[in-house]
């Protein structure tokens, strides 16, 4: 009965999402589910697919490179979106801009570089969104908030890439209250950076400890992995 319980877990995280977004005025469909596969088996995906979702989330190029490829999947594959986000070295790029439909974790202009132009050779207009660093803490990777701004502008300018928004992940909180600031400085980074002319609509942020919370602080994706297929077996914390 697994299969049951993953359309089961899925059911409860729509509610939840849905009482969230009420709570805090904004509408359900606004947010979208992106559901975190890393380390999660074909099987599994297949029963979120015939459960309805769409959007699927992985952390690394190869991994994601072996599902989206495998002939169970790509039969399903009709309007199903994979979206990059874990961290992206350079020499996975050109994968990367083959299998994503949108990539989380732009870091830096020179990898925004390399993709632009690999998004050019394939006629692609790459959709990003732009990692935010807001802790201090070593192992996370992404664009420090005094230098946003700067960076935006110079990534808005590659022709190729489509800036959608801003993404981050907060330090884990055992109370997700705790991940609140996080959420909330996003928002108002993205708020200043509509103020000086750039559109950025979406927010990633959110995973199975703290979706709630951030869906109340203006979140549009939340990535959620645990609640929907169960806890990752010998995978460490990822960045
Ligand atoms: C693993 C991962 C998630 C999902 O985490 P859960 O706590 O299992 O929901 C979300 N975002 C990123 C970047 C991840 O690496």
């Amino acid at each position: 009965m697994i299969g049951a319980q993953t359309f089961e877990n899925i059911r409860i995280i729509r509610g939840r999402i849905s009482h969230a977004a009420i709570r805090a005025g904004r509408r359900p469909e606004d947010i979208k589910l992106i559901a975190v596969t890393k380390t999660v088996g074909i099987q599994q995906i297949k029963e979120a697919i015939d459960s309805g979702l769409k959007i699927f989330g992985e952390s690394k190029v190869q991994e994601a490179q072996k599902k989206v490829t495998s002939d169970e999947l790509r039969v399903m594959n009709n309007g199903i979106e994979w979206h990059l986000i874990g961290h992206l070295q350079k020499n996975k790029t050109k994968t990367a801009v083959e299998l994503f439909e949108m990539i989380h974790s732009i870091d830096s202009p020179e990898l925004a570089e390399i993709i632009d132009e690999h998004a050019e050779k394939t006629g692609k207009t790459q959709k990003i969104l732009l990692q935010v660093k807001l802790s201090d803490e070593v192992n996370k990777y992404g664009i420090l908030k005094d230098n946003l701004f700067q960076v935006t502008k110079k990534i808005s300018k590659m022709k190729n890439l489509s800036i959608k928004g801003l993404m981050t992940i907060p330090p884990f909180f055992e109370n997700p209250e705790n991940a609140r600031p996080y959420f909330n400085e996003l928002r108002a980074l993205r708020d200043k950076a509509e103020t000086m002319g750039f559109n950025l609509p979406d927010l990633s942020m959110g995973m199975t400890n703290d979706f709630e919370v951030a869906i109340e602080e203006g979140a549009t994706m939340v990535r959620i992995g645990t609640a929907i297929f169960g806890e990752r077996k010998n995978c460490p914390k990822e960045a």
